[in-house]
């Protein structure tokens, strides 16, 4: 996939997306949800956005939802994990102060759940390797690596996450655009498996979200690990800061043109998603303010929006010993459901000795 074929991808996820909408406004308790994060840092607006939001309001409809902790993928692109420990545990109380409920939902870590990650030596040989040199997102991670060369691991990851989702038999993985060519690695993978071995996964869909590919403070993708971003724990003043330094451009109006001010409507969308409100009716209300309105508009959405998941997760904060249960319950209950779907896999292929 080329820029402009991941663009077309986009719109076809988009169309697509609309009309999982329905589906889930007339059955949410169909779809099996799996979706997560790398412990590579703190999560941010992006991830808000593009992918927790939905997350939280698919629980709160009736779908069962797994959220994986991607720790083995955090070695894609750097030699060693760091701050391992440190993220992981910020993820979760990132995740338990937006809503998410243990009770209902499955928070784990993937490096604990082993039968998950046997799935990926089928799957590896269910994909061949032009396909995975092909992946726009795995070539630009490479371009942002950190590391002289590629390893396996980078090349292959996308077949590891094929198993993140395949070992729930998950249809439906609410992402941001970059995980779209990912995505058609794990639906070639089920489909592939279908016509070797039979029917044992679904073909799960994409469900973007209005923003799925917020901008960083310095115009590019909002990422962890480019130092770009606006963390969901960061304090009321910090956020301020942060938006009050994001890059815009040098017209004054402000408009909502995302082709050709990427910058500034990033901006605007950011107030309109925290208002819930049109971005183009945002960026009228704003109009002759300039740059210096619009960030502060941004900064008063963001942090009104924000203040309860801070209140809450610093409640959360007071109780680490809670928190390291939560992940150890859905550690637990990954590696049953995994065990059970490997164990409907070696069938299917014959190794049951
Ligand atoms: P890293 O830079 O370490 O890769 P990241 O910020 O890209 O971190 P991931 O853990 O790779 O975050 O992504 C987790 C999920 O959040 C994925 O579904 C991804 O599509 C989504 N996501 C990440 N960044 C954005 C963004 N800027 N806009 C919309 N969705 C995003
Ligand atoms: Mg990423």
């Amino acid at each position: 996939m080329t820029t402009t074929t991941l663009a077309q991808a986009t719109t076809v996820a988009q169309r697509r997306s609309a009309e999982l909408e329905d589906l889930i406004d007339r059955d949410a308790a169909a779809f099996r949800i799996l979706t997560g994060d790398r412990p590579t840092g703190q999560l941010h607006l992006g991830h808000y956005f593009g992918t927790l939001r939905n997350r939280v309001r698919l629980q709160d409809l009736g779908a069962e939802v797994f959220v994986l902790i991607a720790d083995y993928q955090v070695l894609t692109d750097r030699d060693t994990a760091e701050h391992l420990d440190e993220y992981v545990t910020g993820l979760v109380l990132d995740y338990l102060a937006i809503g998410l409920d243990p009770a209902r939902t499955v928070i784990f870590a993937h490096s604990a759940v082993p039968a998950l990650n046997q799935l990926l030596l089928p799957f590896l040989s269910l994909v061949s390797v032009p396909e995975l040199n092909r992946n726009p997102t795995v070539k630009d991670e490479i371009a942002h690596s950190r590391q002289a060369s590629v390893s396996g691991l980078m090349l292959t990851y996308p077949v590891h996450q094929a198993a993140d989702i395949l070992f729930c038999r998950a249809n439906l993985v609410p992402v941001g655009q970059d995980q779209l060519p990912h995505l058609e690695i794990t639906r070639v993978i089920a489909r592939r498996f279908s016509e070797r071995y039979g029917p044992v996964f679904p073909v799960p869909d994409a469900l973007l979200s209005a923003a799925p590919l917020l901008l960083g403070t310095d115009g590019t993708k909002m990422s962890k690990s480019r130092g770009n971003t606006i963390p969901l724990s960061a304090t009321a003043d910090e956020t301020a800061r942060l938006i009050r330094g994001a890059q815009t451009d040098s017209e004054r109006h402000i408009s909502y043109d995302p082709a050709d001010r990427p910058a500034v409507s990033s901006l605007v969308l950011l107030a309109a998603l925290a208002l819930d409100r049109d971005p183009r009716e945002v960026a009228a209300g704003v109009g002759g303010g300039g740059a210096a309105a619009l960030k502060q508009l941004v900064a008063t959405a963001v942090n009104d929006l924000l203040a309860p998941v801070r209140a809450r997760r610093a409640e959360y904060e007071r109780d680490l010993g809670y928190v390291r249960q939560v992940l150890r319950d859905g550690n637990q209950r990954a590696s049953e459901i995994a065990a059970a779907t490997l164990a409907e896999v070696r069938t299917a292929m014959g190794m049951t000795y």
